[in-house]
């Protein structure tokens, strides 16, 4: 087993499906069922490089989305 590399965690990393977001030309991207590492303790969260080679080729203009999702924003400050 894969042990988390975050200083002083003593997590082991956990084979997980997670849901990935990021931005591609100003606007939200999501990825549900990406196959990732994380540790259960501190959340910490790894991709394989040949999940990463896939998501980096991923062209959200010519692929058919699975499905949709609302885009919220809240209203709070950060404390
Ligand atoms: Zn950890």
């Amino acid at each position: 087993m894969m042990r988390c590399v975050v200083q002083g965690c003593p997590g082991r990393m956990e084979q997980r499906r997670i849901v990935h977001t990021f931005m591609r030309q100003g606007k939200p991207i999501l990825v549900e069922d990406l196959p990732a590492w994380v540790c259960p303790v501190c959340g910490y969260t790894v991709l394989d490089i040949h999940v990463l080679d896939e998501l980096f080729a991923l062209d959200p203009e010519n692929e058919t989305p699975v499905g949709q999702a609302p885009v919220f924003r809240l209203s709070v400050s950060p404390a």
